[in-house]
């Protein structure tokens, strides 16, 4: 899997960081700045289900809709299904 180190969403600039401890979270994601923290240590799969996972959470901070955490992660984990299962994207 490509590992951005940019991404656009929804209009906002976002910057990526690999890091090589996991501290709290395989992921993170944080506002303001606009940086999106990832376990540099994941697969592939878990890489990609937790980008998803973080970038659902920068959707949610801009649009506003209050996702819980499970919500959160029940949409990245269909999603990651979803692209994965009808080779949208292949890992
Ligand atoms: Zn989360």
């Amino acid at each position: 899997m490509i590992r951005p180190k940019e991404l656009n969403i929804l209009g906002k600039e976002y910057k990526v960081v690999y890091i090589e401890e996991v501290i709290d979270a395989v992921g993170h994601h944080d506002p303001y700045p606009a940086v999106i923290t990832l376990w540099n240590g994941m697969g592939d799969y878990d890489m990609f289900m937790t980008l998803l996972h973080e970038v659902i959470h920068a959707i949610d901070s801009m649009v506003d809709i209050n996702l819980s955490e499970t919500k959160t992660s029940v949409l990245a984990v269909s999603f990651a299904d979803f692209l994965t299962r009808n080779k949208i994207i292949e890992l």
